[in-house]
């Protein structure tokens, strides 16, 4: 999918902005979490295309010593990594040197880049705008992020300027993302398991800018490895390793189908490797945890089965998730990695026929009613599967509000028990009937 990144010193409205084009679409996509987070990147929807849209403004802190450095890497990482380029300037204040250093520096990229005029939330401030012709870009949109005015246009634009979108042939094969902290392994064993099958390995054209899909053959089957490029490519950007790498996360887990969220044996599993997983399971992607360096591990005879108890503790409601211990140093297990996201792959393409998900959901309801709404009992009536990868179940309902929380982790639960869907997000939609 194609990246559009918005850049811009601090406070012209770039989160503004990045909330009002992804707001629509995210509530779609997220609508059962009711989670808010300050998210750094979103999808959006505009005339039957999509696009990814990251707000880079979480690169430049707002009282930093180095903020003009951190400008600098904000705006090159996008020209690195960008197909669209908002350039986002304030009409409330015009141009200042800051906007003109950025624009000296985004003036070198090949990319299209739009000047976003923001703040002009009535006619005198749009017309203010033309200033910023001066800046040297061809494309200036005035338009106000916090009422939405002049965003449909503005839109148009952008969408037209997206590089086409089939370029990759789509065969199906699943895709397969290794993700995890620097240095937790993801280039070691990605190289690990093309090196097995060097021979049919073949590289092709990933799906978003510079990146390089792997394409391998396990056991007779077409297995994709998505972004082997976002692995090596890291010494390149020197500052905001984090970041960058956040942003490569980010794109690797939106074009996967199963995320393997590699852990460091030597440090456990940590709260920035949940946070990861959640992200990737709101993407309602297949997930693994591959726990790496094992090799570095004194064992005991229940050394992994004491590991697994300690990370499903952490893990909560995504407890769901199966465990591979693995050394890509040596090889041990390496293949098994696979095996397991090719198993999980499975799970997320099944569909549960009508009469056995309502016989699961009369079993489940059976042993424990939903609770009353406004002194009635809410009933089940009917549930169906409305789609697989990712599978959505919905339930109608005569009250659909009065299935709080509680009920719905617990009829997910009960799912799991029937149906499996080991290491797979599953979305329970509660309707009215
Ligand atoms: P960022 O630092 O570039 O991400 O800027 P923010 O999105 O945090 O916005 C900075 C301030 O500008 C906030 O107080 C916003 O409410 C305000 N703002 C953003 N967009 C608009 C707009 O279209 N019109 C007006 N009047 N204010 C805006
Ligand atoms: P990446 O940043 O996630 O791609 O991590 P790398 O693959 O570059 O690995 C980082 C470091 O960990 C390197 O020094 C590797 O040799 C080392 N490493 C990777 N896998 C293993 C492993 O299974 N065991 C041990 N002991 N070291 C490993």
């Amino acid at each position: 999918m194609a990246l559009v990144a918005i850049v811009g010193r601090p406070n012209v409205g770039k989160s503004t902005l990045f909330n009002r084009l992804t707001e629509s679409r995210d509530s779609i996509v997220h609508d059962e979490s009711g989670v808010t987070r300050d998210r750094l990147y979103g999808d959006v929807e505009w005339n039957g295309r999509t696009f990814d849209l990251v707000d880079t403004g979480g690169l430049v802190p707002r009282s930093a010593e180095r903020f003009e450095a951190a400008i600098r890497e904000q705006v090159l990482l996008t020209v690195e990594e960008a197909d669209v380029i908002l350039f986002v300037v304030d009409t409330m204040t015009g141009i200042t040197t800051v906007d003109e250093e950025v624009a000296a520096l985004l003036r070198r990229a090949e990319q299209p880049v739009f000047v976003v005029a923001n703040k002009a939330d009535n006619a005198t401030r749009a017309l203010d705008a033309a200033e910023f012709y001066s800046l040297g870009f061809e494309h200036v949109f005035p338009l106000s992020s916090i009422s939405g005015t002049g965003t449909g246009d503005f839109l148009d634009a952008v969408v037209e300027a997206l590089p086409p979108t089939d370029m990759t042939p789509d065969d199906g094969a699943p895709r397969i993302a290794f993700i995890g902290r620097p240095n937790v392994g993801k280039s070691s064993l990605t190289n690990r398991l093309l090196g097995v099958t060097r021979s049919i390995v073949t590289e092709v054209p990933g799906t978003t800018r510079d990146s390089i899909d792997a394409r391998l053959d396990h056991d007779g089957r077409s297995v994709v490895l998505v972004d082997t490029a976002g692995l090596r490519k890291k010494a390149r950007i020197q500052e905001n390793v984090e970041f960058y790498a956040l942003l490569r996360t980010q794109r690797a887990i939106q074009s996967c189908d199963v995320a393997v969220l590699l852990v460091d044996a030597e440090r456990g599993l940590e709260t920035q490797d949940v946070k990861v997983l959640r992200e990737a399971e709101s993407m309602k992607k297949g997930l693994v945890i591959a726990v790496n360096k094992w090799d570095t591990v004194e064992k005991e005879t229940n050394t992994a089965r004491d590991w697994e108890r300690t990370m499903r503790d952490k893990l909560g409601m995504m407890d769901y998730v199966p465990v591979v211990f693995l050394s890509a140093l040596t090889g041990q297990r390496a293949p098994n990695v696979l095996d397991l996201a090719l198993k999980v792959y499975a799970e997320r393409e099944k569909r549960i026929p009508t009469p056995e998900l309502n016989e699961a959901v009369e079993k489940a309801v059976g042993a424990q009613h939903p609770p009353t709404f406004r002194g009635t009992y809410v009933k089940i009536k009917y549930s169906n599967q409305v789609r697989e990868a990712p599978p959505v179940f919905a339930f109608f309902c005569n009250h659909p509000e009065g299935i709080g929380e509680s009920y719905r982790r617990y009829m997910e639960n009960q799912l799991r028990k029937a149906f499996g869907f080991i290491g797979v997000p599953l979305t329970l939609s509660f309707k009215k009937k």
